[in-house]
């Protein structure tokens, strides 16, 4: 159980030895920050088991019905997601939800050299098993390599900007430029790992290292969670204001709608009172609604 937006509580079951994660149906847009850090320093510690194949017979996690296989090839690799029939929810592997969530990169041929130069290895994001040089996909769990950006993953953390400005997260706009996000220097084509530059990494394959990058951001965005501050507040609340307007307007159309099914005889026959012409109801409705406005707001 992990905490949500707006107070509520998502239950997220992970399923290690496959490198799943179950999500009840719309539930990963609800994750807050610490949440998400939470979930994925779990996923990450799963990555020490071997992969396993999930069971043909494996059922819904809430229900325990078969699972329908939704197969959406994209040029991330295979998708898995496994739905319940009923409608519950669904595994997806990690890759995939992270994926989802806009935190990877495709892995290019510059950035696995590097790997191997600096580390002398390339992990399975979604795995953590070893990818080959040359692996179009993870030998154990079918996944495309990439990475793990990580100043997208600081901003998914913190998406209100609340922590102050790190060296892992900066403007995403910069980051598309291919830029390093540290130092803006530009990098060599396809190169996403780190910046000869400045050395900040930017990007990396392994999913434990990435959360330990950002876990020392887990007390202050709990901290938030529990009290925000009071500027962000202050933000909150301009931006429902701006958004006043709109719902004015949204609430003068159902009045609108409503006054116009009135309006057709719908309710009696208070069409009548609209029609042309003196009525004496009208006027003593007219003098009662005068008075009534006058009573509130005189
Ligand atoms: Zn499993
Ligand atoms: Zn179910
Ligand atoms: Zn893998
Ligand atoms: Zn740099």
């Amino acid at each position: 159980m992990l905490p949500g937006h707006y107070g509520r509580t998502v239950e997220i079951d992970l399923c290690g030895g496959c490198h799943l994660v179950w999500f009840d149906l719309s539930e990963t847009a609800r994750l807050t920050g610490p949440a998400l850090l939470d979930l994925i320093g779990a996923m990450a510690r799963t990555q020490d088991l071997p992969h396993l194949t999930l069971r043909p017979d494996a059922g819904c996690a809430r229900c325990g019905a078969t699972l329908k296989t939704v197969h959406n090839r994209s040029r991330w690799g295979r998708s898995l997601h496994l739905e319940c029939r009923a409608g519950h929810g669904a595994y997806q592997s990690f890759a995939q939800f992270l994926q989802e969530k806009g935190l990877l990169r495709p892995l290019s041929l510059v950035d696995r050299a590097r790997l191997l130069e600096r580390h002398g290895h390339i992990d399975c994001v979604n795995c953590g098993a070893a990818l080959g040089k040359g692996d179009e996909q993870c030998r154990y769990c079918g996944s495309v390599p990439s990475l793990l950006d990580v100043a997208r993953l600081a901003r998914a953390l913190d998406p209100e900007g609340v922590l102050e400005p790190q060296a892992v997260h900066q403007d995403p706009a910069r980051q598309e430029a291919m830029q390093c996000g540290a130092c803006g220097a530009a990098l060599p084509p396809g190169l996403s790992v780190d910046c000869a530059q400045c050395g900040a990494t930017l990007a990396i394959s392994r999913l434990g290292d990435a959360h330990e990058r950002v876990a020392t951001l887990g007390p202050a965005l709990r901290a938030h969670a529990h009290k925000p501050a009071p500027e962000v507040v202050r933000r909150r609340l301009d931006a429902l204001d701006a958004d006043l307007p709109r719902r004015r307007e949204f609430a003068a159309k159902m009045q609108a709608e409503a006054d116009q099914r009135r309006g057709r005889g719908e309710v009696g026959d208070w069409g009548d009172l609209f029609s042309s012409g003196t009525n004496p109801l009208r006027a003593v409705l007219l003098a009662l609604a005068i008075w009534f406005v006058w009573y509130f707001w005189g």
